[in-house]
């Protein structure tokens, strides 16, 4: 269960993007590193764990890899539009 608090940590930060700008997030955007102790596949896996059964088990998550910088990066979220915007 090494990568629990990671993904405890990246939900808390979905939920706080939520609240702050009162939106729904609807994709997010991975950076791993390509070096890094955590794989795409493996990400992907911890990751359905964490959510499922959640609300954010829709969410779309898109994931790309870097050779070099942190081993994981949120770099991009994409909100759902407002209606009538
Ligand atoms: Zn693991």
């Amino acid at each position: 269960m090494h990568d629990t608090h990671l993904f405890k940590s990246i939900i808390s930060y979905l939920e706080s993007q939520e609240n702050k700008t009162s939106r729904k997030i609807k994709k997010v955007h991975i950076c791993l590193s390509e070096f890094g102790s955590l794989k795409r596949d493996h990400f992907l896996e911890h990751y359905s764990q964490a959510v499922c059964g959640t609300r954010w088990e829709s969410l779309e998550v898109v994931i790309s890899t870097i050779p070099f910088g942190s081993e994981l990066e949120i770099t991009g979220l994409e909100f759902e539009r407002i209606n009538g915007g």
